[in-house]
């Protein structure tokens, strides 16, 4: 039995920076505790989330808050998603990975980097203690996997093949397909296997580096398209006591960390003048924001299909899986309407009613289970 569980709604109002100006130290929006936030208009609106953070709550407290009980699901096989909203500039990106460029301290990684040193920890944990039950028959190993995603103009671009085209040619695009269980996701896309926490974060930087061939930058780059990382967890397993020996389970769960585009490009297509880009990311988050209102309502009819980006999410956003919003904004007056704009999206989420669900377990048959880990492309390779 699953239980319905809310779409959890956090807010983070990041600290001014020297780019916010000489309204920097004006403040549009203020936290009050830990779930209420003060709108600073007309009559001084006060709103509550989940959470609420202020500009100085630690990364360790947001990924505490927000993240640390998706890796528990997805290491229960529980599928788990987090999005980074908000406008440029609002704080997405520091949040979900940290401060963008070079070496960093380890206090300021963000959600990813913690989310896999977490993930790591665990699988070791598992791996470990299921190692007394050998001798019985049982066994438990898990393989981790990742993929990297940009979706810009409507077009999926796999960001672990090496470099995108600066253009963003449509014809480099991955073509979204559907697996049998109605997950969508992009064909051809490389998943890369992953042994650590460090090659995972190694992977992510080529990755990162790989989508930074915009001719405009990667700022302004990153603020037209949304970049999708899942980390995918098969987990084989045999239980002592199982009567077959060649019988043992699988499960696969995914944890997915969405860094969306800008919201400040919905306001443009408010706006008219937009140019390709612009149109194609205000689709996915025009539709995003239909799905989020659909989904709240209880529709019949949920325009998943619409975009891109929420035909990739759909499994996460009204599926089995458990899901956290990270609404993201600025405290400046001067990004007051944008920001305004961002926490009724972020409201609106929180009548998202999920139903996390472990995904199925199958049954599989091998001669010798303890073989398993053996490359896919080469079954007959005997790692013994
Ligand atoms: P976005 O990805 O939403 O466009 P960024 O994450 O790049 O925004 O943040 C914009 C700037 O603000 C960056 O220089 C970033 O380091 C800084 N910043 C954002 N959030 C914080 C925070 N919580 N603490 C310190 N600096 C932050
Ligand atoms: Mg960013």
């Amino acid at each position: 039995m699953s239980m319905a569980c809310p779409l959890q709604v956090a807010v983070r109002i990041r600290p001014p920076q020297p780019h916010d100006g000489k309204l920097g130290n004006v403040v549009s929006v203020q936290a009050l505790d830990g779930v209420t936030l003060q709108v600073n208009e007309g009559d001084c609106r006060a709103l509550v989330y989940d959470r609420v953070f202020g500009p100085e709550a630690t990364q360790h407290e947001v990924y505490s808050a927000c993240a640390s009980d998706l890796v528990d699901a997805v290491i229960e096989g529980t599928n788990a998603c987090i999005f980074a909203f908000g406008s440029t500039g609002a704080g997405k990106t520091h949040s979900m990975l940290g401060p963008e460029g070079g070496r960093r301290k380890a206090t300021q990684d963000g959600i990813l980097p913690r989310a896999a040193a977490e993930l790591f920890r665990r699988i070791a944990r598992v791996e470990s203690e299921a190692k007394a039950a050998i001798g019985a028959g049982g066994f438990s190993a898990y393989e981790v996997k990742v993929s990297f995603l940009e979706v810009y103009c409507e077009n999926a671009f796999d960001l672990l093949s090496g470099p995108v085209s600066a253009s963003r040619d449509p014809s480099g695009a991955c073509p979204l397909r559907e697996a049998s269980d109605g997950r969508v996701y992009a064909g051809g896309a490389k998943e890369e296997k992953i042994k650590s926490c460090e090659q995972l974060l190694d992977v992510v930087a080529a990755g990162a580096r790989a989508r930074a061939t915009a001719a405009t930058g990667v700022h302004a780059h990153s603020s037209r398209s949304h970049a999708l990382l899942v980390i995918s967890l098969e987990h084989r397993w045999r239980d002592v006591g199982e009567t077959d020996p060649t019988k043992y389970n699988t499960q696969v769960s995914r944890l997915t960390l969405v860094d969306l585009a800008g919201a400040e490009s919905m306001e443009r297509a408010h706006g008219g003048a937009v140019d390709a880009a612009g149109v194609g990311t205000n689709m996915g988050l025009l539709v995003l924001g239909r799905v989020i209102r659909a989904l709240a309502e209880g529709s019949e009819r949920v325009p998943y299909r619409d975009s891109s980006l929420t035909r990739l999410m759909q499994s996460s956003l009204g599926g089995k899986a458990k899901t956290q919003m990270l609404a993201c904004v600025s405290p400046s007056l001067r990004e007051a309407d944008v920001t305004l704009q961002t926490l009724k999206y972020a409201s609106s989420a929180r009548s998202v009613v999920l139903k996390p669900e472990a995904a199925m377990v199958a049954s599989a048959f091998e001669t010798d289970p303890m073989l398993m880990d053996v490359e896919d492309e080469d079954p007959t390779l005997n790692r013994r």
